[in-house]
């Protein structure tokens, strides 16, 4: 137990009150179970909350938002822990946690799916591929559904269906005096459009609503390798091949050193590569033919490609970021992978020390750049691609000098930036998610916010003030 966190004070009959009815355990500094309690995603950061409101249910979490502001404690909210800067938790303040409420409902006539705040990735594709079904998400089955989604959400199957939000039907929501509202098309629209990409900004979503697709529940998918000094040529093979593959596909293009897993021979694990990663969301033989010149383009060191549960292709990455290692990210949109830019990547890669980095490049386009631009705030449907410049270490060994390599290669990156993915920013202040939105949708969330949070009640988080 941290001694910084028992001096921290909290209005006792407050929450005596809170206590008298919460279903949920209210933890304290000092509880035998504080410590992993508070624990989030990323190792890096370290906080120490005043209390976390492990909330139970809906009403658990109405209560949480009125002693929040009975209190006037700082407010973070926590489903899967993944935010990189770690918004959700905060030092001496209250974190209203959802990671317990767990409920999926799928209704495979209606082809829809109902999910509570603290569903992990992982859980919903587990649930919905029962039916051969799915709701395009993320690549990491242990990242929450709900943060995931109120950005946008990028993921295997978006090229196809698109973000995770082009799939949301409708959302239970608490606002910021804590009142219930439902946000949909029909209900709410202004609120619907704004938790669409505007985050936790206007208030806590208890449950998601989607509509689900057919996907798998086999597919063709896995990574291709190649030595990473092949980088210029496999990228610029890559950037013509791309630019005829139907929406079936999404690919991601990684750099990093071969880890340390069975699938990897003992002989090339640790050693530098670069490989471009598939999923066909379509039948088999057809990805087979599709993928065929990347697969056969120069000599890859590896071809793990192959027909396999889609279940077990959203899990690959699991094992390369897993909780508790320290990590820093900066991350970009951009138009093409020019040569200019991929000289920059392939520079990079090189220079990379730690065995646990790997920078994912995703492909974006297909479904996700047919939705209109100001049908949702997220920002990036007409880019090509988001790089994500994933520094990693274990622990603090090493860590800044892995971080330092993430911001070069991040401002070599600059001038061919035409937005940023709000998930994938850290604290970078109001320019930056400014930039995460566009000017125009950022005024328009911003109005929003006015409407729903104008007290900036919900500010731990990618913020936009109301004023
Ligand atoms: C290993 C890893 C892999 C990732 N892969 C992808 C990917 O493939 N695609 C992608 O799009 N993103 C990806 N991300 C980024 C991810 O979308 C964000 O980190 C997201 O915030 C994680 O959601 P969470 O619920 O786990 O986060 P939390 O840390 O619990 O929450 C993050 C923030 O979201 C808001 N929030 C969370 N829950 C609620 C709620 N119920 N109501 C209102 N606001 C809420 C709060 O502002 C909170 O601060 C990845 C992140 C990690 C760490």
């Amino acid at each position: 137990m941290d001694t910084i966190a028992t001096d921290i004070k909290v209005d006792e009959a407050a929450l005596r009150d809170l206590e008298a009815s919460f279903r949920g355990p209210i933890v304290r500094p000092g509880d035998p179970t504080y410590d992993q309690d508070r624990k989030i995603w990323n190792g890096s950061i370290d906080r120490h909350p005043a209390l976390i409101a492990r909330c139970a249910g809906v009403a658990d979490v109405i209560a949480a938002v009125r002693f929040g502001r009975r209190t006037g404690l700082p407010v973070a909210v926590r489903s899967g822990g993944h935010s990189f800067p770690g918004l959700s938790s905060v030092d001496g303040g209250l974190v209203i946690d959802l990671s317990q409420m767990r409920g999926i409902r799928v209704d495979p006539e209606a082809r829809m799916a109902r999910a509570q705040a603290g569903v992990l990735l992982g859980e919903l594709d587990r649930e919905t591929q029962a039916f051969g079904m799915a709701v395009p998400s993320g690549i990491v089955t242990h990242t929450g559904m709900a943060g995931l989604t109120l950005g946008g959400g990028i993921g295997w199957l978006m090229r196809k269906y698109g973000l995770s939000v082009d799939q949301l039907l409708s959302v239970d929501l608490i606002t910021a005096d804590g009142e219930f509202v439902k946000a949909s098309e029909k209900q709410n629209p202004d609120l619907f459009w704004g938790v669409r990409g505007g985050g936790g900004n206007f208030g806590i979503v208890t449950d998601f609503e989607f509509r689900l697709n057919p996907v798998g529940p086999t597919v063709l998918a896995g990574p291709v390798l190649w030595p990473m000094e092949e980088s210029p040529n496999v990228l610029r093979f890559y950037r013509e091949w791309i630019k005829d593959v139907p929406d079936e596909l999404t690919t991601i293009v990684a750099h990093r050193y071969a880890p340390p897993l069975p699938a990897i021979p003992p002989e090339l694990r640790g050693k530098p590569v670069v490989m471009v990663i598939f999923c066909y969301a379509g039948p088999v033989e057809e990805g087979e033919r599709v993928v065929r010149p990347m697969r056969e383009f120069g000599s890859p060191l590896l071809d793990l490609c192959a027909a396999k549960p889609f279940l077990a292709h959203q899990a690959m990455f699991d094992p390369s970021f897993p909780p508790g290692w320290w990590y820093y990210f900066r991350s970009a949109d951009l138009a093409e992978l020019s040569d200019d830019v991929i000289d920059i990547v392939a520079d990079n890669a090189l220079k990379m020390k730690s065995l646990l980095t790997a920078f994912p490049i995703f492909q974006l386009g297909g479904a996700i750049s047919r939705v209109g631009e100001d049908d949702t705030p997220y920002n990036g449907r007409k880019a090509g691609h988001t790089i994500n410049i994933n520094a990693t270490t274990e622990s603090a060994q090493g860590f800044d000098e892995e971080r330092d390599w993430s911001k070069n290669f991040w401002s070599e990156l600059q001038p061919y930036q035409t937005s940023v993915y709000v998930n994938f920013l850290l604290d970078e202040g109001e320019d930056r998610i400014r930039q995460a939105y566009g000017p125009a949708r950022y005024d328009r969330l911003k109005a929003l916010k006015r409407t729903y949070d104008p007290d900036n009640f919900f500010r731990l988080n990618q913020n936009i003030p109301p004023n």
